[in-house]
């Protein structure tokens, strides 16, 4: 059994690993539980980025994705995280509620993947709501069969990860199958769950044009996406790769070109999405 910590404020960049070694595999938890304690990498307290208005962020940790260009493989493990409460995660974030409530922000819950600790995450999100608070999580949508309705209620904004239309370019991204996150975000268009789709631009690897025309012709027509965000690839996360003494693909991967990311933006542009 892990040792309750502290979860200290910092950001997605810290590098964070071995803090709870005896946490059990990310692949083997149970989809549901108590959900009274998780394990999370950070928290940063003023975000602009991940939703609307002002949020806090939790990072969890926990993912079944392997992306070749994550800039957090630090959140892979759960053992790599801090072994906390939920209670102390609603506390803190009690402490933010009145900025956040008067800023139209809100509690952004990402990873990681939040749907791995399922329990915990509900927990969080249901005391999010009941402080008045706007409520996200970003997600790979992998495993979105695991969630029912009630905890798709407390959510105002799912932030959608499509890393690519492409079944055999996303399991070389990835490793995973696609088919998943397809299918969730079908459900999420058939119930109106408001949903920023993202979308990580990786020259040589996600950028073809046949690639990004199948995400933009699969999102226009849902009415629910408000937003395709396009997320240029940076080698901010590459430290980590190094320190971890993971292989990592990308040393010579150059950040997409103006012309590059004009290129994609048309292609969804043109298809009807909003995109930014
Ligand atoms: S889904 Fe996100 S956290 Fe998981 S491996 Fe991919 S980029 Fe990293």
């Amino acid at each position: 059994m892990s040792h309750l910590g502290i979860l200290e404020p910092g950001s997605r960049h810290d590098l964070r690993v071995g803090i709870s070694p005896d946490a059990p595999d990310e692949g083997q938890l149970p989809d549901e539980g108590e959900g009274a304690f998780g394990y999370a990498h950070s928290y940063e307290t003023a975000s602009r980025y991940d939703g609307p208005g002002l949020r806090v962020v939790l990072f969890l940790s926990g993912c079944l994705l392997r992306c070749s260009y994550c800039h957090n493989p630090d959140t892979w493990h759960l053992k790599d995280g801090t072994y906390i409460s939920a209670q102390q995660v609603i506390d803190r974030l009690a402490g933010f509620a009145p900025a956040l409530r008067a800023l139209n922000g809100g509690l952004t819950i990402s990873g990681g993947e939040p749907m791995v600790q399922l329990a915990f995450t509900r927990r969080i999100l249901a005391a999010a709501k009941q402080m008045g608070l706007h409520a996200a999580i970003e997600t790979s949508g992998y495993l979105g069969d695991r969630v029912d309705d009630k905890y798709l209620e407390n959510l105002d904004l799912v932030l959608l990860d499509i890393k690519s239309s492409d079944p055999q370019t996303y399991r070389a991204v990835t490793g995973r199958d696609l088919d998943p996150t397809l299918r969730f975000a079908e459900r999420l268009a058939a119930m109106g769950k408001p949903v920023w789709v993202r979308f990580t631009l990786v020259p040589g690897f996600t950028d073809d044009p046949a690639n990004v025309e199948g995400i933009a012709r699969f999102v226009a027509p849902m009415k629910n996406v408000e937003w395709v965000e396009v997320q240029p690839f940076h080698q901010l996360g590459a430290f980590k790769w190094k320190a971890m003494k993971l292989e990592y693909k990308h040393v010579d991967t150059p950040t997409p070109t103006p012309d590059l990311i004009e290129r994609v933006f048309e292609q969804f542009q043109n298809a009807g999405c909003n995109v930014r």
